[in-house]
């Protein structure tokens, strides 16, 4: 059985007064967490104060990115060790917008990703086609390249942790959502690919979560397929409504 988990990628929005106040509000529409795992991820910034308006709540603490090494002469980055310091359980690893701006490549990934794991924080590992890759009609083989090189690090046992995002990249932030037999095609074949690398009983036990212009109309679509289990939201965990109503779906989808 897994739980869904529900992941708010705040991306470069909200200074401290904006999540204090995001929360407050969030907390009131949602202030019991049953059945559902929800991670706030704010900027780097943010962490501490996220940190401490959620520390007796139920909701989880996530970082947008780390660094492989520990520490050292690497001037702007952070270290796993500094995101578990802060409180962070969960951090992404590999969002498109880091591989389209930074140039993160399947091998940085990699890096960052037994990083994650070897300081015991779980990695949202992000993978998904672009629109031209789509319309080719290699949209599974470019999960497959993807998947395989990310995971080319890491130990059976460490990636049991792990949680995997399908993020088709022309869904981000546009509007133009995977339909559902989309991403569940997407997702089932992941969940096969892992199943290859990594055995049966790790497959079974990770996380899929869909991300891609995910609004409160459709995540119960989402969740009612049999290979989502959870989303990575963008644009609509800016807003406490929209969000608590993305975390509030209606269970009975699932
Ligand atoms: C994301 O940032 O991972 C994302 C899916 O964004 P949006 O929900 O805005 O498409």
């Amino acid at each position: 059985m897994r739980t869904p988990l529900i992941a708010a990628n705040w991306k470069m929005h909200k200074t401290q007064p904006e999540a204090d106040e995001f929360l407050l509000k969030l907390m009131k529409l949602a202030p019991r967490l049953t059945e559902v795992e929800v991670v706030i991820i704010p900027s780097f910034v943010a962490l501490s104060k996220v940190a401490e308006l959620t520390k007796s709540t139920d909701f989880k603490l996530g970082a947008q990115d780390l660094f492989w090494e520990e520490a050292g002469a690497y001037t702007g980055e952070v270290s796993a060790l500094m995101l578990k310091e802060v409180g962070c359980q969960f951090v992404i690893i590999g969002h498109s917008e880091r591989r389209k701006y930074f140039g993160e490549t399947d091998e940085l990934i990699a890096k960052k990703l037994a990083a994650a794991l070897m300081a015991g924080l779980i990695p949202i590992l992000c993978i998904g086609e672009n629109e031209q890759q789509r319309e080719g009609g290699i949209t599974l083989a470019v999960l497959r390249d993807q998947l395989t090189a990310c995971l080319k690090d890491i130990g059976l046992a460490a990636g049991s942790r792990m949680v995997v995002a399908y993020e088709p990249v022309w869904a981000i932030g546009t509007g133009r959502t995977a339909s559902q037999d989309q991403a569940e095609e997407a997702q089932n074949y992941i969940r096969e690919m892992l199943k290859e690398l990594c055995g049966e009983e790790l497959a079974q036990g990770t996380r899929i979560l869909y991300g891609g212009s995910v609004t409160p109309d459709n995540i119960a679509g989402f969740m009612r397929m049999p290979d989502i289990d959870g989303a990575l939201v963008g644009g609509a965990s800016l807003q406490p409504d929209s969000f608590a109503q993305i975390i509030n779906y209606d269970r009975a989808a699932k």
